[in-house]
């Protein structure tokens, strides 16, 4: 064999690889100020218990949102025993915004709030309309700018994540383990590249804690995403966390939550009266805005 025609095959290789190569899409930059005004419109709902009248009207609050975007919500009801072993209905609603590919990736927030007996009136302006919020905005964003992404965007806005009791099969994570399963079912987990679940994230003081129980692959992605801009917003936990992420991991599929669980000295705002609109800020949420945009922009 002469040297040319082993040359020859090795260029087509070269070629071929290069072919393949993914380029590279901006996703369009996220706006601190429209973030804050619609988690502040979600906040304004009140208190949001999973089967409440109120958690009807933050599910059509998403809805009418996502459709002022141009884009048509679909809805996931259905009935079960809360933790306390009350029948109660459950709504998940999503949207799919195409990609590129078929492939998609999960982009969740869940809505609901914690039914806190000595705080009646919890709204949680930083634990269920900061992540609320953001989606709706990153949903508007995304439409408005015309940028496909590689993969579609499936975004889900998650009802029951907060236990009444203590979590378990029976208790919280309504949402995520409704959505797991329905994708196990149908055969479509392998069409799914990640899932990233957004929670409590728009603390002035953000510092976010990826807990350990994500996938690392996603924590290294995140914690790059977050070195390229030089800023130190970002770390990862030793802790696990048991939120809407979970119940994907526990299918198999690679899952981050991007959370800050230090909302407050020693996390005191965290589940009491102190979760409120004036612990936020716009330039916060931007930042989680801008990196789950460009996270999932960046997933392989
Ligand atoms: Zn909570």
């Amino acid at each position: 064999m002469s040297t040319l025609s082993k040359t020859i095959p090795l260029i087509i290789l070269i070629l071929l690889s290069s072919c393949s190569k993914r380029t590279e899409i901006q996703p369009p930059a996220m706006n601190g100020d429209d973030i804050f005004a619609r988690v502040a419109a979600f906040y304004k709902i009140g208190p949001k218990p999973s089967g409440s009248q109120n958690a009807a009207k933050a599910a059509e609050h998403i809805r009418q949102s996502i459709s002022a975007s141009g884009l048509n919500p679909e809805t996931d009801e259905w009935e079960l025993l809360n933790g306390e072993g009350i029948r109660t209905v459950y709504r998940n609603i999503s949207v799919d915004m195409p990609g590129k590919s078929k492939d998609f990736i999960i982009i969740g927030s869940h809505y609901d709030t914690k039914k806190i007996e000595t705080v009646p009136d919890f709204a949680g302006a930083n634990d269920g309309a900061s992540s609320t919020g953001l989606l709706l905005s990153a949903i508007n964003t995304l439409k408005k700018s015309g940028v496909k992404p590689h993969y579609t965007l499936k975004f889900v806005f998650f009802d029951g994540e907060e236990c009444l009791v203590n979590y378990s099969g029976k208790d919280g994570l309504f949402g995520s383990r409704r959505l797991a399963a329905r994708l196990k079912d149908s055969g479509m987990t392998s069409s799914c590249r990640a899932v990233v679940i957004m929670d409590m994230i728009g603390d002035r003081d953000l510092k976010i804690t990826i807990p350990a129980n994500s996938t690392p692959e996603l924590t290294e992605l995140a914690l790059a995403v977050a070195a390229k801009e030089k800023r130190d917003f970002i770390s990862k936990s030793k802790n696990s966390i048991i939120d809407d992420h979970v119940p994907f991991l526990d299918i198999g599929l690679p899952a981050i939550d991007i959370i800050d669980f230090e909302y407050g000295e020693n996390n005191r705002y965290w589940h009491t009266a102190g979760d409120t609109l004036d612990k936020l800020s716009s330039s916060s949420l931007e930042t989680s805005g801008n990196l789950l945009m460009r996270m999932v922009f960046l997933i392989k």
